[in-house]
């Protein structure tokens, strides 16, 4: 056993990753491309937004002095400005101007009261039932953008609001990195694909759930296929991932006499990160590095390398997909149940959730094993049992984690 490393504890096999991946080269794509992805570079202002003072509300645009006497105060109405048009005459003492949400503020006014706080008199008469404050439902000129200013800084993700900040400024190309190229590789003599008739073989799930996962985190998988169990087929496999900025393999990383992803990774030149990870299920995960590629031999488990790409694969390729923060998001809850385990790995306990009573409480399901997808199926969140605790009781506040891979 003294060639098998000490187990590394989750945040640490992270960190160790994550130090090694670095946003991608910069490319200009659409903005609905964009989406998931963080700015390359700092995107300044063109145009100020909105390019005038213009009204919140439907009603009525107003000067507030006019509004001093006492209640209601009747104006008359100089014109109706919509969206899309320019008022045409400024606000005299005593009128006001008709306005829809949206439109141009005419000069001289100060304020917008809504229309439901109004009684029209006659097409060009109002009563204004309320006194309101300069300013009121008036949307500022440059409150979204001003002309010159970071609209937008370096490393932003970019969300919808983000992509619509762009747009709005009339830019139809965003600059970004460009999505990691990741090659997925499935090991194993008991293989086959899904198209061939099984013959005593197991169907090959991991390669064509992994470039799911790999296409909903913002990489572009390629399938490489199956590599049979001896260290020339992996090897031989593993020479074709020149140009690739990540390869995942799964299976052959444990401790079986068919298990040749290390070795094989080895006589490539792919210098070790680590092996072995204080985790359950996932515990035998290897990740390595040849020049600018990032391999990382998942378990052949089929909920294993789901949930060790959820905890590692994905922090990685959305950090090359310049995202800062890429720790799996967190939410409190409870757990509905009791757990235990003996101390020395931490467990991801697949779980459901429910709402109740101003709290999330999470619910192990039943099945816990890695080696059947059934275990992964229906579970919405991963409950964070932690490393040295050894029993959870009923009602115990827990830390879960969010899947990328549900419906
Ligand atoms: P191994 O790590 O090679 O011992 O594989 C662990 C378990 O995962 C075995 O039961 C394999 O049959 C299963 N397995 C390995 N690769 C795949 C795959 N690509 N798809 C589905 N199951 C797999
Ligand atoms: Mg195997």
């Amino acid at each position: 056993m003294s060639d098998v490393p000490a187990l590394l504890p989750v945040e640490e096999a992270r960190a160790r990753i994550l130090e090694r991946c670095a946003p991608l080269p910069t490319e200009w794509v659409p903005g609905d491309d964009a989406l998931g992805r963080a700015l390359a570079e700092d995107v300044l202002a063109r145009r100020t937004l909105p390019p005038w003072d213009n009204s919140a509300m439907d009603g009525y645009a107003v000067r507030t002095a006019d509004l001093s006497s006492p209640l209601p105060v009747r104006l008359t109405v100089g014109e109706t400005v919509f969206a899309g048009k320019l008022p045409t005459r400024e606000l005299t003492p005593g009128t006001c101007a008709r306005i829809m949400t949206g439109a141009p503020l005419p000069p001289g006014a100060d304020a917008v009261v809504m229309r439901e706080r109004t009684r029209p008199l006659a097409p060009d008469s109002v009563e204004v039932l309320e006194a309101v404050a300069p300013g009121n439902f008036i949307r500022p000129r440059g409150e979204d953008a001003r002309e010159g200013d970071v609209l937008l800084g370096r490393g932003t993700p970019l969300g919808i609001p983000e992509l619509g900040l762009l747009w709005a400024q009339g830019m139809t190309s965003v600059p970004v990195p460009r999505r990691p190229r990741v090659a997925v590789l499935s090991t194993g003599d008991e293989l086959c694909r899904a198209d061939e008739p099984p013959d005593g073989r197991i169907v090959d799930t991991n390669a064509p759930a992994l470039a799911l996962a790999v296409r909903r985190a913002g990489g572009l998988p390629t399938l490489l296929g199956i590599a049979r169990d001896t260290r020339e087929a992996v090897q031989e496999a593993l020479a074709r991932t020149d140009g690739f900025d990540v390869v995942l393999t799964s299976a052959g990383v444990s401790v079986g006499d068919h298990d040749f992803v290390k070795d094989a990774l080895g006589a490539l030149g792919v210098e070790q990160h680590f092996w072995r990870v204080a985790i359950k299920p996932g515990k035998p995960l290897v990740v390595g590095q040849r020049g600018p590629t990032l391999f990382f031999g998942l378990p052949g488990n089929p909920t294993s390398s789901l949930v060790t790409f959820e905890l590692f694969v994905r922090p990685a390729l959305r950090r090359l997909l310049g995202i800062q923060d890429v720790e799996p998001p967190r939410v409190s809850g409870r757990l509905d149940g009791r757990l235990s385990k003996p101390p020395g790995l931490a467990h991801f306990v697949r779980v459901t959730v429910s709402w109740r009573a101003g709290e999330l409480w999470a619910k192990p399901l039943g099945t816990q094993t890695s080696g059947v997808l059934r275990s992964a199926s229906a579970a919405t969140h991963l409950l964070h049992f932690p490393r040295e605790i050894s029993s959870l009781t009923d009602g115990s506040h827990v830390e879960l984690l969010p899947l990328s891979w549900v419906a």
